[in-house]
């Protein structure tokens, strides 16, 4: 009988591969009819090399008759399309990188693969991780398993995607602004954004450099912390990773709140927020009341500024960033006749999509001299303002609990004519990139109409194990219950 890999998680599939009942091999296998059957209507995966992944599962199998250990050792996990993995194409959803292979392992890949994982198939995205929807992507858009007619959300729409759409058991994310706890929401699965600092950046093609953090989308809360846990640490190759300690996240999963203090920003419950969101948002929270936790009212003043923050700043960061894919070094180069110059500027014209477009216009124009203060400068002097808001608020609490996006997903479509609402619906993400906290995001209930809702927990700075305790003490909490 075929594996059912539905609901499996990465810490069942660890048992089963290590008691025999399944090997790395079977598992794989699973995986791949999975997505050879879903994947179509999903669109969650845009390259896969079966082969590649069975070679993957045969060497792990081996391993482990050969007395190897390892975490994770025969896992197979899924990867957004924005880290390099040694061998496998890297095209971050833009016609741009088209034939391009990466070179090398991002050291968050290297560590999974120390651990035994496997790296199997490239997710979705939206185009260089810009975007919340994951339809702006060459590859075409992602839909939502749990309803079609639905966006997956984005950027890391099509690891959402794969997890919810019982294609993968676990994948690697980013988040610069949201793009792993939104589409997490969106699907009804766990997404972790670490602390900025937690995980290393190498390897992870980059939008906005300050902001920019690697994390898991998973099934459960403890799948996430066994994944931070393997990923996370000092690496010499990313200055901006911290030396600190990396602690047994598991060990934070006790199961109760007792002694937490959790806050709730007044901000974040604001006029014309989706109803539905917020009953089930604030049902969230009596249950935390009930698990052991007080609850405190809080505030963070400049949230209404993080949206406009947020955008000059990425989009800043993002036009020098992208400078690199000029037609010479990777990828695609436009065909044609003139000067370099002109080659430049075709393959920019035409290897970049829409969103990617404007945000680089918008970015090289915030930096621009005569503009700089006004924009540039002073977005860094509110984000300032906006961390101080965090430093406050986690004096008075432990964890702060709000809803991961103001809405459910989106209807396909919805957004592509009007950017600015879609930028908007990032209110209550950017803040954590912004302020450099971490943020989980857990299913905390659905709409009338069946569409998920995200409950967000953010904690302070490398507080990752307090998030991860809420959210898996809340997410027991409700097992059994259909989220
Ligand atoms: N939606 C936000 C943006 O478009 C966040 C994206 C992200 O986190 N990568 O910039």
């Amino acid at each position: 009988m075929a594996l059912d890999i539905d609901q499996l998680t990465v810490r069942q599939a660890v048992v089963g591969l290590r008691t025999g009942a399944y090997s790395s091999v079977a598992l794989t296998q699973a995986m791949l009819e999975a997505i050879a059957t879903r994947n179509p209507a999903v669109n969650a995966f845009v390259w896969l090399d079966e082969a590649d992944a069975m070679r993957q599962a045969e060497a792990a199998d081996r391993a482990r008759q050969a007395g190897q250990q390892g975490v994770l050792l025969g896992v197979p996990l899924a990867v957004k399309d924005v880290l390099n993995v040694d061998g496998h194409p890297c095209s971050c959803g833009s016609k741009i990188l088209r034939g391009y292979t990466a070179l090398y392992d991002a050291t968050a890949i290297a560590r999974l693969r120390a651990a035994g994982a496997l790296l199997v198939g490239r997710t979705n995205m939206d185009e260089f991780a810009m975007g919340s929807t994951t339809e702006n992507s060459a590859f075409g858009p992602t839909r939502n398993p749990v309803a079609l007619d639905h966006v997956a959300g984005g950027s890391s729409g099509g690891s959402a995607a794969a997890v919810a759409g019982g294609m993968a058991l676990a994948a690697l994310g980013t988040d610069t602004g949201g793009s792993i706890r939104q589409p997490a929401s969106f699907c009804g699965c766990v997404g972790l954004k670490p602390s900025y600092g937690r995980i290393s950046r190498y390897g992870l093609v980059a939008y906005a450099s300050s902001l920019d953090q690697i994390g898991p989308i998973t099934r459960t809360v403890a799948d996430a912390a066994l994944l931070l846990g393997v990923m996370a640490g000092r690496d010499a190759l990313d200055a901006t990773t911290l030396d600190q300690p990396v602690p047994d996240y598991n060990a934070a999963l006790t199961g109760d709140l007792r002694g937490l203090r959790l806050g709730l920003p007044r901000e974040y419950f604001v006029d014309g927020m989706d109803p539905e969101v917020a009953v089930a948002v604030r049902a969230a929270t009596a249950r935390c009341r009930e698990l052991g936790a007080q609850i405190v009212e809080v505030s963070l003043p400049h949230t209404r500024y993080a949206v406009a923050t947020y955008y000059i700043l990425a989009a800043a960061e993002a036009s020098a960033n992208l400078a690199r894919f000029d037609g010479v070094r990777y990828g695609f180069r436009a065909t044609g006749e003139g000067a370099p110059i002109d080659m430049y500027k075709q393959t920019r014209a035409q290897g970049f999509g829409c969103e990617v477009q404007r945000r680089i216009i918008l970015g090289t124009y915030v930096l621009s001299s005569g503009y700089y203060d006004a924009y540039y400068l002073r977005a860094q002097k509110v984000r300032t303002l906006i961390r101080r808001d965090f430093d406050a608020a986690f004096a008075q609490c432990d964890a702060l609990l709000t809803p991961v996006a103001p809405t459910p997903a989106y209807r396909m479509g919805e957004t592509m004519d009007d950017p600015l609402h879609m930028y908007l619906g990032d209110i209550f993400t950017v803040t954590a990139n912004l302020a450099g906290v971490c943020g989980l995001s857990v299913p905390c209930g659905r709409t009338a109409g069946g569409l998920p809702i995200g409950l967000q927990v953010l904690g302070p700075a490398f507080g990752e194990e307090r998030v991860l305790r809420v959210g898996h003490a809340y997410e027991q909490s409700r097992q059994g219950e259909a989220l």
